[in-house]
């Protein structure tokens, strides 16, 4: 299930990622390496992905009916975990933004506020600030990480297992600072009229 992180692994590679791949002998997109990868797994006998038209249905047949298990070679892999490190430096919470673990009970913005907590980290804290601002507080009820309760019903269906009321206590410290409460108390007189 999600073998493409949402799409995240084809559409927003690190510049670091995208130049492995187009530095290494062998071209091949992102996705095709992504299935390779996991056709290449023993233990893998079904890939559950999202197509969006019949060129990808048709690309990942093609990956899917011509990779046996064991065919990555040592060097490919090196290539691939160099990838994986290029993308985990820049990502603080690995969340796809897939959406299952919504709705929160309190109406937390659970992947809008990962998605501005790695840009803090990716791109620095204004348009982070900005993102966090834009997803969370100009809204009639708060979606803000603050509203958290801990009740833990989305990490029971977190994909990807995140600890997402520790995360979402870390995104809170790091994206609602004095300027944000700021922000939010008059979007809250606004609403009030
Ligand atoms: S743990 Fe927090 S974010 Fe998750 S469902 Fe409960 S209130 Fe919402
Ligand atoms: S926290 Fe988990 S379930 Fe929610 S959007 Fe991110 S990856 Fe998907």
């Amino acid at each position: 299930m999600e073998p493409l992180r949402g799409g995240k692994l084809v559409n927003r590679l690190p510049e670091e990622a995208k130049k492995i791949f187009a530095d290494y002998k062998i071209q091949r997109t992102p996705a095709q390496w992504a299935f390779r990868w996991l056709w290449n797994q023993p233990e893998v006998t079904c890939v559950l992905s999202g197509m969006n038209s019949s060129e990808m249905v048709q690309d990942n047949i093609h990956t899917a009916s011509t990779v046996m298990v064991g065919e990555l070679g040592p060097e490919e892999e090196a290539m691939l975990q160099q990838v994986v490190q290029a993308i985990n430096a820049k990502m603080k919470v690995g969340c796809t933004g897939c959406g299952y673990c919504m709705p929160c009970p309190k109406n937390v913005d659970i992947p809008g506020t990962f998605a501005a907590y790695n840009r803090r980290y990716a791109e620095g804290k204004f348009w982070a600030s900005v993102d966090y601002v834009i997803c969370t507080a100009l809204r009639k009820t708060s979606t803000a990480a603050s509203n958290c309760i801990a009740c833990g019903k989305c990490e029971t269906h977190c994909p990807q297992h995140l600890e997402i009321r520790k995360h979402l206590q870390d995104a809170q410290k790091e994206l609602e600072g004095p300027v944000y409460k700021g922000i939010r108390k008059v979007v809250e007189k606004l609403n009030a009229f």
